[in-house]
């Protein structure tokens, strides 16, 4: 396993080593989301490379850049018995020099939900991925369903944009109660990661009420907010039922829904998802 801390290095090392590639962007702290993804990675291409990079422009000022884990001789550990070929962990500078000046914006799905949140935030996310694309040329890149909106960032970015690579999406791998697993839930106090279950509860109640037949937008978000408000250590931020494609809330559901949210527990921001 190579570990490059520059452009130049990885593209040296792309040139040095043919065959179908796949990519994992990451920002570290890994953990069976992240390798659930690099083992699907490592069975469908033959060059495997994982970056790991705490993009700055993608969190808000005062967030938890600095706080946030970074792990790096661990996350090595990990990869390496995965066996990943190439792992790239640049420096901040590395990726926005001084002279840095160009952003890629994705406009209408990056409004609602996150967007609405965390203004920038799909703004940051957009420009590093591309800048990865561009860097890495990979047959294949790997995302989580967990975050379902940046997945729907990064397909519209790569139709919009021509850029030629095939995007995988990975399920949410989750913890024995159903919290969705995120480098953020080391975050959580004991009481709030007992808590924070009620995330998947909530998610199952509305698909549950799916099942049996609620087609109605506003009955699926009531019935998450309700098994949400049942746990008072959560400070709800939204609950949706959008559609997948174009993240627009439905009033009537007829194919599919995205059932998403957004809860606080203290400081800690935690999402997740269902698609039905
Ligand atoms: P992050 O390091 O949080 O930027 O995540 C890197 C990639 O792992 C993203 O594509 C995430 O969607 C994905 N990911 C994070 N958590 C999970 C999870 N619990 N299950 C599956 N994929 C995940």
């Amino acid at each position: 396993m190579f570990l490059a801390k520059t452009i130049s290095e990885v593209r040296a090392f792309h040139q040095q080593h043919g065959g179908t590639w796949g990519l994992v962007p990451t920002m570290g702290a890994l953990h069976e989301g992240h390798l659930s993804l690099v083992r699907r990675a490592r069975a469908e291409n033959e060059q495997v490379a994982v970056s790991i990079f705490v993009n700055p422009t993608q969190f808000a000022a005062g967030g938890d850049f600095d706080k946030y884990p970074r792990p790096l001789e661990r996350d090595l550990e990990l990869l390496k018995l995965l066996g990943v070929n190439l792992v790239f962990a640049p420096a901040n500078a590395e990726i926005y020099p001084p002279n840095f000046q160009t952003y890629v914006t994705v406009e209408g799905i990056t409004l609602p939900l996150e967007g609405a949140m965390r203004p920038g935030h799909f703004r940051g996310v957009a420009t590093v991925v591309t800048k990865l694309f561009n860097i890495f040329q990979s047959d294949r890149a790997y995302f989580g369903q967990k975050d379902a909106q940046q997945v729907a960032v990064i397909k519209q970015l790569v139709q919009d944009l021509n850029i030629p690579v095939e995007i995988v999406v990975g399920e949410t791998v989750r913890e024995a109660d159903g919290l969705a697993m995120s480098s953020r839930n080391a975050y959580l106090s004991v009481e709030e990661r007992n808590a924070a279950s009620v995330l998947y509860r909530a998610l199952c109640a509305a698909r549950d009420a799916f099942l049996r037949g609620e087609r109605d937008g506003d009955r699926l978000r009531a019935v998450m907010r309700e098994t949400l408000q049942q746990e008072p250590r959560a400070n709800v931020e939204y609950v949706s039922a959008a559609d997948p494609i174009t993240l627009q809330e439905l009033e009537e559901i007829q194919d599919g829904v995205l059932l998403s949210l957004a809860v606080r527990f203290g400081t800690t921001r935690l999402i997740d998802n269902f698609l039905l």
